[in-house]
């Protein structure tokens, strides 16, 4: 078996930092060595990755993203191949997809066809999420076998009415069969119906630009609908997690439901954290590059999402990315901001953005690594395989250098996409190296990762849960 020998770096994990050698041995961790001056060990391998001065991380988990994902009749540019290739490069060792079900289809079928789309084309390791669009008899039924089969997270939709959108007495249905073994149902949680009111009499009234998609969907409509989630989720005992919370009133309800001990959680996104409502205001339709669901926010939800980091009652950062480019995909909605395909590039950038946040001061070290990589490893049962560096767990690995600088870019980024969200925006921190179960991926500024590396994770249940 090959070893691996990491030397001289800080070990950054939920609970601490510490500074350690890790060794390696084939796709696992063998040991995590205190230094400690006066204690000499030494150790042989078949190669030493000097990585003094920067930090040892477990490598990222982005649990939400959308990898060619069909919408409004178009797909995400990201393929599997492209989407977890530019992970790796922002050091993410683990995706967690999105298989969706097209009304009249069923979920067996729907996941078969997922894992077709991935088997051999990743970098990394990979899991699935199920959207649930129609529930019926048979869906209900299947919501079992996928659980048999590594998928036991079912995302629906409150919004998109005629696409996703769920009644309450579906959502109600289908947390009440979740709830019988213990799956989570995850919410996007905005009142569609309403939504779609506001959205014809924008339109009626010639408001056409890209910044009326924020306007039509107002923080108050993400907060009721996370409430009126939480109280199904209440009366059917089922597990919730709200997918990109955006707005204070959405988080004000989340923080209410976890005083009681329910069982609530929610992610936020980087855009969130970073991009405004005045981003999507941005003239000549470049407010299109930002239009995605639920929108971006007037500024002053940053600091609450923040502070939800800090109070755990946001416990997860993912992406949600979802890119469609600029030219030919977002310009489907010149002249009507409803046909702009909603969704942003983002997976290559998570880590880099909240280690932003922690030279900010708005997180810990301890915390960057616990909303990126350990939380989102319990909450979709990947714990203690993915999430940690300790013995026995999978060496997903990042090497990050604290003090290197990079400028993010379009003309630099890995991600299959004619913009960035971040376009000149410069960040403190860099990926190094990383290594997918023993494997180096990215080193040195080049990928050595091959596409069909990265294996399918059938996933345990939150564990989160009492
Ligand atoms: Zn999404």
């Amino acid at each position: 078996m090959s070893t691996i020998l990491i030397t001289g770096g800080t070990v950054v994990t939920a609970s601490g930092t510490l500074d350690a050698d890790v060794l390696v041995e084939g796709e696992k961790i063998a040991a995590v060595l205190a230094r400690r001056p006066g204690l000499e060990v030494s150790i042989t391998a078949d190669r030493i990755i000097d990585a003094t001065g920067k930090y040892v991380l477990p490598g990222g988990i982005d649990a939400h993203t959308h990898m060619e994902m069909p919408f409004g009749g178009t797909f995400s540019v990201d393929t599997f191949e492209t989407g977890t290739r530019a992970a790796a490069w922002g050091g993410t060792t683990t995706i967690i997809d999105f298989a969706v079900q097209a009304k009249g289809t069923s979920l067996l079928a729907t996941l078969d066809k997922w894992h077709a789309k991935a088997d051999g084309n990743c970098a990394i390791d990979y899991g699935f999420h199920m959207i649930v669009s129609d529930v019926n008899d048979t869906t209900l039924k299947e919501m079992d076998a996928c659980i048999a089969a590594g998928v036991n997270s079912f995302k629906m939709f409150m919004a998109y009415p005629g696409v996703f959108y769920a009644t309450d007495g579906e959502i109600l249905l289908a947390m009440q069969q979740a709830a019988r073994s213990g799956a989570t149902v995850m919410m996007h949680a905005e009142n569609g119906i309403a939504i779609d009111q506001l959205v014809a009499q924008a339109l009626a009234a010639g408001r056409t630009d890209p910044v009326h998609h924020g306007l039509t969907r107002p923080p108050e409509l993400e907060g009721e609908a996370t409430s009126r989630a939480i109280t199904l989720a209440q009366v059917a005992d089922c597990p919730l997690y709200i997918v990109h919370l955006s707005a204070a009133q959405a988080l004000a309800a989340v923080a209410e439901a976890r005083d009681t001990g329910q069982n609530v959680f929610a992610e936020t996104c980087p855009q969130y954290l970073f991009l405004s409502l005045d981003d999507l205001a941005r003239p000549d339709f470049e407010g299109s590059k930002f239009v995605c669901s639920p929108p971006l926010r007037p500024k002053e939800h940053q600091d609450s999402l923040w502070r939800g980091l800090r109070t755990n009652d946001l416990s997860v950062v993912s992406t949600d990315h979802c890119p469609f480019c600029f030219k030919d995909q977002k310009e489907l909605g010149r002249g009507d901001f409803s046909k702009i395909p909603n969704g942003m590039p983002g997976v290559e950038h998570r880590m880099d953005l909240l280690h932003a946040g922690v030279v900010a001061g708005q997180l810990t070290l301890p915390r960057w690594v616990e909303v990126a990589s350990t939380t989102p490893a319990r909450m979709f049962g990947l714990y203690p395989r993915k999430g940690v560096i300790a013995a026995g767990s999978d060496a997903d690995i990042v090497i990050y250098d604290p003090a290197a600088r990079q400028t993010l870019s379009a003309a630099t980024h890995h991600m299959n996409v004619d913009y960035s969200a971040y376009e000149g925006v410069e960040i403190t921190g860099r990926v190094a190296t990383t290594l997918s179960r023993g494997h180096v991926v990215i080193d040195d500024g080049t990928y050595q990762g091959s596409p069909g590396h990265g294996a399918f994770l059938a996933r345990e249940l939150n564990q989160y849960l009492l």
